[in-house]
């Protein structure tokens, strides 16, 4: 063993934790090694030094704001289920992206207006969807049996080079 394995395991020694045969390499080591046998008690001090301090308990308003950070922090779960009818948030949650997309889309999407407030039906949004796919299925069509950027599909001819032995 030599003095860089050693301190990896002297807080496990210090501590009594190692398989009895590393315990064993341990010692034999520490007998040679003064640097090895510093460390440790400087290991041991400190344990005792500290094992002595007064446990900080933590307040309750700092447990409440621990508590409310982490909750923040975590995702909301995602909505599945919408009503027939959706406001401008629940759209830009019921299509996954953020408001700013929904600002982008908006001279597209169907909607209404009532009481000053932007509208969407869900069946519309959703007839809305299905043309945007349609348009994309065409496109794809039409590239049936074209060249994809001039690559007419010929096939390959690659040399696989053999890896000798
Ligand atoms: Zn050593």
């Amino acid at each position: 063993m030599n003095c860089r394995e050693c301190s990896e395991h002297l807080s496990e020694y210090s501590d009594h934790e190692p398989a009895e045969s590393e315990a064993r390499a341990i010692k034999v080591h520490l007998d040679a090694c003064e640097d090895c046998r510093n460390q440790l008690r400087l290991m041991e001090h400190m344990a005792a030094a500290t094992r002595d301090l007064p446990r900080h308990e933590p307040s309750a308003a700092c447990l409440l704001r621990i508590s409310e950070a982490i909750h923040r922090r975590a995702a909301l779960p995602l909505r599945t289920e919408f009503g027939p009818v959706l406001n401008f948030d629940e759209l830009a949650e019921y299509l996954r992206v953020d408001r700013e997309t929904i600002g982008q889309y908006l001279d597209e999407i169907p909607s209404f207006e009532m009481g000053g407030k932007l509208l969407f039906r869900k069946k519309s949004v959703e007839a809305w969807i299905e043309s945007k796919e349609m348009g994309f299925g065409l496109q794809r069509t039409e590239e049936v049996g074209g060249e994809v950027n001039g690559y007419s599909g010929h096939t390959l001819d690659v040399n696989i080079p053999c890896i000798q032995s």
